[in-house]
């Protein structure tokens, strides 16, 4: 791996990019209610990466954003490059069927300990999928792109994956995206309960709920599991208490969790009352990001892991304590800019982990893919 110099997201997307609340940051495009408008989405509603109505949002942004920029072509195909089977592919399928564009994905997932593997998939709708364990394997993937006459260039709508693909490479660099993550609820419960936090109990109570046994009842929400830190860490409730009740049954979703600490709200510390009416209220409107000053402290992690270093020793060391960006997708996405595609990018990152309170802002603080880091990859 080489370090190719440093760089923001947005030399390569510009402001072409929405995160979870399909805001578009480029005020040349649509308000995501002007476009939930014109296609009949009820005020307010912000549809998930997996859902169809996310698709159909996305196809109208990227039609816009091909009339801006390259009005004499129409978009023929799509190219998406993520790092999930899941939820890009998902999202993937669902654009090709609204659109009725061909496409092609890219799905990279790191693993050096393995050797070189593709794998051609499908999707339900009949998309092909381009399964490789390097990032490396871009390159590759355009040439076969060109082998099966969907050459990338005019015509192309290229999108890409922010989280663990641009930015901290999945099975290269992503842990240290979890990392930040952790970091973000250890300080928001550390400076919420003050003297009375202790870092190995947050810690023991943070991996034990964080791991897929529990997910049925955490929906696998980070702002559920950060709010679930701060009651059992406060000491309001007991862990094993909470194990217990969920293992019985007798608590079977987190809904039902907040509801108990709301019953119980005069015995929570006076630090935490006014935190604790704040994400009950978001709770009861469904806001799935109802912990604010968790994600914000998620924003700050993450710029404080951004390019920490100024002369870096090595590639390894970057990929080992900083989130970096993918070289070898920021290559071939402005390889593919050059030849006339369409560039979006897409996150499911909630905006408050992402953009700068009002407040930061006013201070010079700037959303992530304007933070520059450093740009590490093997090509
Ligand atoms: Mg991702």
């Amino acid at each position: 791996m080489k370090v190719f110099g440093r760089t923001t997201v947005s030399e390569i997307l510009q402001d072409r990019i929405v995160f979870r609340n399909l805001s578009p940051l480029d005020d040349e495009l649509p308000a995501l209610d002007v476009i939930g408008k014109e296609i009949g989405l009820a005020k307010g509603y912000i549809p998930r990466k997996s859902n169809i109505d996310y698709a159909r949002v996305i196809v109208k942004l990227l039609k816009h954003v091909q009339n801006l920029d390259a009005p004499n072509f129409e978009i023929d195909n799509l190219i998406l490059v993520g790092d999930t089977l899941l939820n890009d592919v998902k999202a993937f399928g669902n654009i090709c069927q609204v659109s009725g564009w061909s496409g092609k994905a890219f799905i990279g997932s790191e693993n050096m300990d393995e050797p070189l593997k593709i794998e051609i998939d499908m999707t339900d709708t009949g998309e092909e999928l381009y399964l490789a364990n390097r990032w490396s394997s871009l390159c590759a993937f355009d040439r076969y792109c060109v082998e099966s006459n969907m050459e990338i260039g005019s015509g192309t709508a290229v999108v890409i994956d922010l989280d663990k693909t641009v930015l901290g490479a999945r099975g290269r660099n992503s842990h240290v995206i979890d990392q930040v993550r952790i970091q973000a609820v250890h300080n928001t419960v550390k400076r919420m309960l003050g003297q009375s936090f202790d870092k190995n109990v947050f810690s023991d109570i943070y991996e034990h709920f964080n791991s897929v046994k529990f997910h049925s009842f955490t929906s696998d929400n980070q702002d559920y599991l950060a709010y679930i830190c701060l009651v059992i860490c406060s000491g309001l409730l007991s862990k094993n208490q909470l194990e217990n009740d969920i293992k019985s049954g007798d608590l079977q979703s987190f809904l039902q969790f907040i509801a108990i600490v709301e019953a119980q709200k005069h015995d929570l510390m006076p630090d935490l009352v006014s935190i604790h009416a704040d994400i009950y209220d978001r709770v009861q409107l469904s806001d799935p990001t109802p912990f604010k000053s968790f994600r914000r402290n998620e924003y700050l992690s993450t710029i404080e892991f951004m390019g920490k270093s100024t002369n870096p020793a090595s590639a390894k060391e970057i990929l080992l304590n900083e989130i970096a960006v993918t070289e070898e997708v920021r290559d071939m996405a402005l390889v593919w800019k050059e030849r006339g595609a369409i560039l979006f990018g897409l996150s499911d990152k909630p905006d408050e982990a992402s953009i700068p309170s009002t407040e930061l802002a006013r201070q010079g603080y700037v959303p992530i893919h304007q933070v520059e880091a450093w740009s590490v990859g093997g090509v």
